[in-house]
C-alpha cells in the first residue's frame, strides 16, 4: 500500500491489512498505519491522530490478538522502537538492570539474558510477541511472570500527552492482568521496559513439566531450562514454529479462571472428579484458579474439535486454531460454543484472553 501522506518523521499508510501482523492470521485493514521507530514517532503519530479524532490501537507482535474481520477504523501505531541497555545497579538494587525497547522481540531478550547467565525470565522462552507486550497483561508461563523482575515500565501518556515512569508497584499487576489492560487500558503505549535480572542465579523449576525433566540434584543451567521449555511449548503447539498448523493461535484463547472454594467443589460434583488446582495468587486469598482446558475438556471438546474453518489445537486444548482462511467470525462463534458448554454444565464462565480490536465485545 503506497503512503498516504508522511509527518515530520512518520509514514502514515492507509487501508494496512493486518492479518500478516497477527499469529492467527486474522483481521481486516487499519484505516491508518505508522511503525513508529522512536518515541517521537509515537508522539507525533498521537497527536495527528487526536487532531483527527480518530481512536488509536497499539500493535505489538500481534500474538494475543484477534482482529475483527473489518479491520480497525483508526489508527494502528505498531510499536518498532529497538535496542537493549544494560544499566548499573544501584545500592539499593542487586542485581542486573536490563532496559529493552518495547520493539523487541521477547524469545530474542529471554535468549539474550540466558546466555548473559541472567536468570528471571528463563522460563519464559518460547512466547512470541514484544516486550512493550509483556508488562500489559503481567505475561506468565512455567512458574515465572515479568512482574517479577520488572522494576520500571516507560510509557506515554495518550491523554496527558507526556511520558511517564512506572514503579513496578504502580504497574498493578496480577494474574494476566496490568493497571495497561484494566483501570487505564488503551491510555498507555509502552515504549522501554527495565527488567533486574540475577547474574549466575539458579533458574526457577516451580512448573511440574519443569520438575519432572530436572529431578532433584541435576543442577540445569539457565540454558538448559530455556530449551526445555521451548520444547515443552513445542509439543504443545505453543512456540511459533514454520508449518506447524497448531500454532497458528493467539496462544491461549481463555484464562484459568479463579473461583470460591465452594464453585470448585461444585463443578468437582457435576464432573464426578475433582479439578486440577492452582493457588489463585495473594490478592485472591480463598480463591481457587481452575485450569480451563480440564473444563473445557469435561465439557465435552477434544483437542482437534473443529467448527467451520477455527479449531480447538490438536496438541492443546486451550489454543484456537485458524486451520487456514478462517474469520474472526468463526472463532468467535467456536469460542462461544465452548464458553456456553462450559457456563451450562459448571456456572463458570470463562473469560476470553487476546484483545479484540474492531470487535464490540
Ligand atoms: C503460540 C503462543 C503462545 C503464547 N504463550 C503465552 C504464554 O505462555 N503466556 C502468556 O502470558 N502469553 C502467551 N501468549 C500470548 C502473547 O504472546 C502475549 O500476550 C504477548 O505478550 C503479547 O505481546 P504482543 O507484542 O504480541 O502484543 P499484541 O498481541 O500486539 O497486543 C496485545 C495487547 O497488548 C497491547 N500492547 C502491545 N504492545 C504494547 C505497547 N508497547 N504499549 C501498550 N500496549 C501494548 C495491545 O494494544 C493489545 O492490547 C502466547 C501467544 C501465542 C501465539
Amino acid at each position: 500500500m503506497q503512503p498516504r501522506c508522511r509527518l515530520e518523521s512518520v509514514r502514515i499508510e492507509e487501508n494496512k491489512r493486518l492479518a500478516p501482523f497477527t499469529t492467527l492470521g486474522i483481521g481486516g485493514p487499519a484505516r491508518w498505519f505508522v511503525a513508529a521507530q522512536s518515541e517521537s514517532d509515537i508522539a507525533e503519530a498521537a497527536r495527528w491522530a487526536h487532531d483527527r479524532s480518530l481512536s488509536l490501537f497499539v500493535l505489538g507482535g500481534g500474538s494475543n490478538l484477534l482482529v475483527s474481520d473489518a479491520g480497525f477504523n483508526g489508527l494502528v501505531l505498531h510499536i518498532a522502537l529497538k535496542g537493549i541497555q544494560l544499566r548499573k545497579s544501584s545500592a539499593e538494587v542487586e542485581g542486573q538492570i536490563y532496559e529493552a525497547a518495547a520493539g523487541e522481540n521477547w524469545d530474542q531478550f529471554v535468549q539474550r539474558a540466558v546466555e548473559d547467565n541472567c536468570a528471571g525470565i528463563e522460563c519464559l522462552a518460547g512466547i512470541p510477541g514484544t516486550v512493550g507486550g509483556t508488562p500489559v497483561q503481567n505475561v506468565g508461563a512455567y512458574g515465572q511472570e515479568v512482574s517479577d523482575t520488572i522494576t520500571q515500565v516507560r510509557a506515554f501518556d495518550l491523554d496527558q500527552n507526556v511520558f511517564t515512569d512506572f514503579s513496578a508497584a504502580e504497574c498493578g499487576f496480577a494474574y494476566r492482568r496490568s493497571r495497561f489492560n484494566t483501570t487505564d487500558r488503551n491510555r498507555y503505549v509502552v515504549t522501554k521496559v527495565q527488567y533486574k535480572l540475577s547474574p549466575s542465579a539458579n533458574p526457577t523449576l516451580e512448573y511440574a513439566d519443569l520438575q519432572r525433566a530436572f529431578p532433584p540434584g541435576s543442577n540445569p543451567s539457565l540454558k538448559d531450562v530455556a530449551e526445555t521449555v521451548r520444547r515443552i511449548r513445542q509439543s504443545k503447539g505453543m512456540l511459533l514454529v514454520e508449518g506447524d498448523p497448531d500454532c497458528r493461535s493467539a496462544g491461549s484463547f481463555f484464562k484459568n479462571p479463579i473461583v470460591t472454594a465452594g464453585q470448585a467443589a461444585a463443578v468437582a460434583t457435576v464432573a464426578g472428579a475433582d479439578p486440577p488446582r492452582y493457588p489463585a495468587g495473594l490478592d485472591h486469598s480463598g480463591s481457587v484458579k481452575l485450569s480451563a482446558a480440564w473444563l473445557i475438556e469435561k465439557a465435552g471438546f477434544a483437542k482437534g474439535y473443529s467448527l467451520g474453518r477455527a479449531s480447538i489445537s490438536t496438541k492443546h486444548t486451550l489454543a484456537l486454531v485458524n486451520r487456514g482462511g478462517a474469520t474472526a467470525a468463526e472463532v468467535l462463534a467456536l469460542a462461544d460454543k465452548i464458553r456456553s458448554a462450559v457456563a451450562a454444565r459448571f456456572s463458570v464462565e470463562l473469560e476470553m484472553e487476546p484483545v479484540m480490536p474492531g470487535i464490540d465485545r
